[in-house]
């Protein structure tokens, strides 16, 4: 159906079509994120019990974690029904109408970048959101008339990289408000043991770790990763894995044993070569790299802030000594001004 359209997901490395194999369809198969796992579950049984809607669901954090499996076990855990759409492609309320009109009672509607809503859409959704209802204005000047078109009560399932962009009304009309954080080592080992098994690569646990521990506690890029690893086994290696095979395929990518890739590393190598460790700015950092300054602050900052390889100052980024060790300090080594 037109209006279904597959989420547009951020990031470096494009899902895969094998990508849908391998996210889970239920919310039991969905490993970590045990507190924010929880918290729906509790909503969704309530909701059930209660024969309600599900409150709206605003879902936070880096790309690649898991916001979209969470949007599409949700409505599998109702028995409801799912729209998904991209906040990017919704550019005027007429754009989020048929989602809207087509939504069934106690359907969800996942609006993936939810921040990129332009202004004008996001105040059509606030009466959809809250009353279930919609204002359509009718012709111009005095003349001009509203009318006002009832809903069927719906969930509505948002999910941000950044949630700082969102406007204070929309972000409060979420019941409920969940942030998604990185995957521990054995959490990511624990997922890429499951997809190995869907994928039939036979795996034991020292290999599993060894890509956990270079997949920057994402899922996404885990399996991305397990996935390279099979195509060099098969090309390469008759078949065979091990620990040893999926280290020479993973260095042949450029990514190092803390799982950062060439990017991360030239990222922080325009720091320390270009500015002398910092402090500077994301757009002088993006300009020099010829990146997008989106990028870097969705899909590269995170990571390293979280392994405090860079720190965020009221001045800019600024290098750390362990970010510098990482790439083989010293800091201002060659720098150009
Ligand atoms: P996001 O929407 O946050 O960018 P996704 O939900 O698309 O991330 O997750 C990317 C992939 O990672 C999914 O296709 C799925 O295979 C895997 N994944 C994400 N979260 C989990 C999880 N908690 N358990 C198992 N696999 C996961």
């Amino acid at each position: 159906m037109d209006s279904f359209r597959e989420p547009s997901i951020q990031g470096r490395e494009e899902p895969p079509l094998e990508d849908r194999a391998l996210r889970p369809q239920r919310m039991a198969e969905m490993v970590g994120q045990r507190g924010v796992y929880e918290r729906l579950e509790i909503a969704i049984d309530a909701a059930r019990k209660r024969r309600e809607s599900l409150g709206h669901i605003l879902l936070d954090g880096p790309p690649g974690l898991g916001k979209t499996t969470f949007a599409t076990c949700i409505p599998n855990e109702l028995g409801a029904s799912l729209q998904i759409a991209s906040g990017a492609a919704l550019a005027a309320p007429k754009d989020l109408l048929p989602y809207l009109t087509n939504a069934a009672e106690g359907s969800v509607l996942f609006i993936d970048e939810i921040h990129r809503l332009p202004a004008a859409v996001e105040e059509f959704l606030y009466p959809a959101m809250e009353d279930f209802r919609i204002d359509i204005t009718l012709g111009d000047g005095v003349a001009a008339r509203t009318i006002n078109m009832p809903l069927k009560p719906f969930t509505l399932v948002g999910a941000t990289t950044r949630a700082g962009l969102l406007s204070a009304p929309l972000r409060d009309r979420f019941v409920i408000r969940e942030h998604l954080d990185y995957y521990s080592p054995e959490e990511l080992a624990e997922i890429v043991r499951r997809s190995a098994t869907k994928l039939s690569m036979p795996m034991d646990d020292a290999t599993a770790d060894e890509i956990a521990r270079r997949s920057r506690g994402t899922p996404r890029l885990a399996n991305n990763r397990l996935r390279w690893i099979r195509d060099y086994s098969t090309s390469r290696a008759d078949g065979r894995l091990d620990v040893d095979i999926a280290r020479t395929a993973l260095t042949m990518q450029g990514i190092d044993e803390m799982g950062l890739d060439g990017f991360d590393r030239r990222y922080l190598e325009t720091i320390q070569r270009v500015f002398g460790g910092g402090p500077v700015g994301v757009e002088a950092i993006a300009h020099t790299m010829s990146a997008a300054p989106d990028t870097l602050e969705d899909d590269v900052e995170p990571f390293l802030l979280r392994c405090e390889f860079v720190v965020r100052t009221p001045r800019g980024r600024k290098l750390t000594p362990k970010g510098d060790e990482h790439i083989g300090g010293p800091a201002g080594r060659g720098r150009l001004f």
